[in-house]
């Protein structure tokens, strides 16, 4: 006799939300997703879109650099045609970022981060639009992506396989009793009517908000919601991605996307990420220092200006401005690390980790259900983002 799979609700359907719908659904058991918005319209499709190849990361945050490019590299493997494979620049401008030069060479390779350094010249012939007095740059695997169509593959694909996706539906509290998670009281924001969802596991994957979702079950999670501003201008000022070489900082960052360049990026902290703003003072930074990089961005026409936060690990402090805390990713499974049962939260990370996010917590899950299922996530080429629209459902 076969008794139905083991049900699990996942809380957030932003990147690492879709991912762990399809690892799930692969792996065999029955999945529900919910998510308060349009699936993706959390900080997943505010982001510049940067598949990162780890360099960023390398020197202060290695452990985050070596995610990065483990999945860079899967992740072109698993989406073919989600990505421009048009490399990224760090350049060095000052003295100063000539001392960066040799720390970051060392650290990429130790990291595995394939580097070509470039002389000015070479440089500039790739990318005519840098700042001439450039003193150095290195090429790196970096690429662009549509921050919201890569990850709509993970959902098509879970849904295909059977995954419940419930845009516009949102928790409004958890069920507990006794220290024991049972699901989650759902407010559907299109037919205007509240009801309950069961499961054998409820995963919080809600990005900058797992902090108010956890708190739904008792559990101070350490994490701090850490906004960013990012800001588009109209024309393709640059054809790769290009970053300072220098500590990661204020507005080093331009990401050609499509027929725009985006600018980013700031960092602060906050405590509720339904109330970033964006401050003009950071809007102008990103201006300035995106025009050192490439002297036409103080020319260029502002098309938007928006901010997102990142859900980072590792503190409930005050004092930080975010940049100190690692982009590495983190599960908790809250039997372990606050006595709640059927409780698990998947935080931190980047866009370009979602899959390895949703390994790694998987992996959880089915520890705690008693299920052994491989993960199947690293092979399995997903189905285009149109799939998402057009299967009928
Ligand atoms: C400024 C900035 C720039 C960045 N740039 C890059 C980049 O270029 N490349 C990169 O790889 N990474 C980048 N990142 C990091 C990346 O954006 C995040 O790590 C990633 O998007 C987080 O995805 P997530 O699914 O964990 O969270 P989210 O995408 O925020 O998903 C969480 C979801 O939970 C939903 N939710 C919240 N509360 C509820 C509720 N009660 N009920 C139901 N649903 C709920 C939200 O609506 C949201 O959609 C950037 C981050 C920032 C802030």
């Amino acid at each position: 006799m076969s008794s139905a799979p083991a049900h699990v609700l996942i809380v957030g359907g932003g990147g690492t939300g879709g991912a762990l719908a399809h690892d799930l659904a692969l792996r065999g058991l029955a999945v529900t997703l919910v998510e308060r918005g349009e699936i993706t319209s959390g900080t997943t499709g505010r982001h510049h879109g940067l598949l990162h190849s780890g360099a960023r990361y390398a020197v202060r945050d290695p452990a985050s650099a070596v995610e990065c490019i483990q999945e860079n590299r899967i992740l072109r493997r698993i989406c073919p045609g989600s990505f421009e494979e048009n490399d990224g620049l760090f350049v060095a401008l000052t003295e100063e970022d000539m001392e960066y030069l040799e720390p970051f060479l060392e650290a990429c390779a130790a990291c595995g981060i394939p580097t070509q350094p470039l002389t000015p010249a070479e440089a500039l012939a790739l990318e005519p639009n840098l700042n001439p007095d450039l003193k150095a740059a290195v090429r790196v695997p970096d690429a662009t992506m549509d921050a919201m169509r890569m990850p709509l593959r993970f959902f098509a694909t879970a849904k295909a396989n059977g995954a419940r996706i419930l845009p516009y539906v949102e928790v409004v509290d958890l069920l507990v009793r006794d220290r024991v998670v049972s699901g989650a009281r759902v407010r559907d924001h299109v037919t205007g009517r509240e009801g309950e969802i069961r499961a054998d596991v409820v995963v919080n994957a809600a990005g900058p908000w797992s902090g108010k979702i956890a708190r739904m079950a008792g559990v101070d999670l350490p994490i701090r919601p850490s906004p960013g501003v990012l800001v588009a201008v109209r024309g393709r000022l640059c054809n790769m991605v290009l970053s300072r070489l220098h500590r990661p900082g204020d507005g080093d960052l331009i990401v050609p996307q499509r027929g725009l360049s985006v600018l980013g990026t700031s960092s602060w902290t906050v405590h509720d990420p339904d109330d970033l703003g964006v401050p003009e003072d950071h809007v102008r930074t990103m201006c300035e220092e995106g025009a050192r990089l490439v002297p036409a961005v103080a020319r260029a026409e502002r098309r938007a200006a928006w901010s997102a936060a990142r859900p980072l690990v590792g503190s409930r402090g005050e004092a930080e401005t975010g940049r100190e805390l690692s982009r590495t990713f983190k599960t908790f499974d809250h039997r372990e690390s606050d006595g709640v049962e059927g409780f698990v939260t998947i935080t931190g990370g980047k866009g370009t980790t979602l899959r390895a996010m949703a390994e790694a917590c998987a992996d959880v899950v089915c520890a705690k259900l008693g299920i052994d299922a491989e993960c199947r996530t690293r092979e399995t080429v997903l189905l285009p983002h149109t799939a998402y629209y057009t299967d009928g459902r």
